[in-house]
């Protein structure tokens, strides 16, 4: 191990995103040595400034789809959009982030003998004719559609992982995360939770996306990171695959009407068309989570709405206020 002080030095890739920024916040306060890289494609300063002047945090912008040399005991490879919105904005990019940034990484750890974690995604198992999924489910995605990039790309990078592990030892850890939610998702990020809650406060029509009667599982970020460093602390060799995500299962509908019952609003549902390829229902089968990382999630949706809310209130308050003064 290369520890300095008794400190391991672990990289966060993609550490100023949503999740990045709550898991550097985690492994900064359990005293370990941060080094965050980020090449500010969906992720902002913003999510990480109050780590900026910490002596255990370093902040480096890159692009993992090309090499990095560092020395590292870990690192936990986020890096790579996750908003259907973004991660379609520029698919090849999207697809090269997953691919070459796995193999830059995994190169890393193989150099470096550091764990590596890869946050895969429940995207993997496309729209699946299995419900709910367990990992042993090989999916059901389309290969050439406006999703591909993303799910491909992500499937593609469990493969690396796992003949990188195979092949030369590396000790991977590949989750598969299922739809997450809370505080500094990107209020323009276009996923599900973050339109609903930025909507009803502002008095929008609320976009439900086709009649709205597919389903989504909501696990809240801080439920989220504990599933995260359970898997890595883990000392048995185990790659995973392992499903995180709340197996609490929601309509789309049903989750518009709770965030306009918890924010008060009086905004309406407004019905657009459900885009391409959106998978009809989604739950995560957590028996293996539950079994190896004695890990399940705590957080109920109404529980987690409140506080994302509450996030979001603030930041368009404080965003109303910048144009006044500016005005
Ligand atoms: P996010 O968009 O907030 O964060 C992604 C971060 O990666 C951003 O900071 C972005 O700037 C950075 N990034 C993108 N391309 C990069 C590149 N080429 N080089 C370096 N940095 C790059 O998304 P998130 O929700 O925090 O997702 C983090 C990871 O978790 C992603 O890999 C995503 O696929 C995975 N995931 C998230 C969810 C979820 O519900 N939030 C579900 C499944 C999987
Ligand atoms: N790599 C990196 N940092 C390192 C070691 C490797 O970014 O510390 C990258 C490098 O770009 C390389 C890739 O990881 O191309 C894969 O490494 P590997 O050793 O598997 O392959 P090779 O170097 O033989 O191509
Ligand atoms: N969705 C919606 N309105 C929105 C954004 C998303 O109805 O404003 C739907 C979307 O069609 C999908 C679900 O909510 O069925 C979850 O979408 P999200 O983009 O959050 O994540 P996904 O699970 O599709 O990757």
């Amino acid at each position: 191990m290369r520890k300095y002080n008794g400190r391991s030095q672990i990289l966060v890739t993609g550490g100023a995103g949503f999740l990045g920024s709550h898991l550097c916040d985690r492994l900064i306060a359990q005293g370990n040595e941060v080094i965050c890289a980020d090449n500010f494609f969906t992720g902002s300063k913003r999510n990480i400034e109050h780590l900026l002047d910490h002596p255990h945090f370093e902040l480096v912008r890159h692009d993992v789809t090309f090499p990095l040399y560092v020395e590292v005991d870990e690192i936990y490879n986020l890096a790579c959009p996750a908003s259907p919105v973004h991660y379609q904005h520029d698919p090849v990019q999207t697809t090269k982030t997953s691919v070459h940034g796995a193999i830059n990484m995994l190169g890393l750890a193989k150099r470096t003998g550091a764990r590596i974690f890869q946050a895969s995604t429940s995207e993997v198992y496309g729209d699946p004719d299995v419900h709910p999924q367990a990992e042993r489910y090989w999916g059901r995605v389309n290969p050439i559609g406006v999703r591909s990039c993303y799910d491909e790309g992500k499937r593609c990078a469990e493969t690396l992982f796992f003949d990188y592990h195979r092949q030369y030892g590396v000790d991977v850890r590949v989750a598969r995360i299922f739809n997450t939610y809370g505080p500094r998702m990107h209020p323009n990020d276009g996923r599900v939770v973050s339109n609903f809650i930025v909507q009803a406060l502002r008095g929008d029509p609320i976009t439900v996306y086709g009649k709205g009667e597919q389903t989504r599982s909501f696990c809240y970020v801080d439920d989220l990171i504990e599933g995260f460093l359970r898997f890595m602390r883990l000392e048995e060799p185990f790659p995973g695959p392992v499903n995180l995500g709340n197996p609490a299962e929601f309509t789309i509908v049903a989750l518009a009407e709770l965030v306009i019952r918890l924010t008060g609003s009086r905004s309406k549902l407004v019905h657009a068309p459900l885009p391409a390829d959106d998978p009809m229902q989604r739950k995560p089968d957590i028996s293996v989570a539950r079994e190896k990382l004695l890990w399940e999630p705590t957080v109920q949706l109404r529980e987690g709405l409140v506080k994302t809310i509450a996030y979001f209130d603030e930041l368009l308050s404080s965003e109303r206020g910048k144009v006044l003064k500016i005005a």
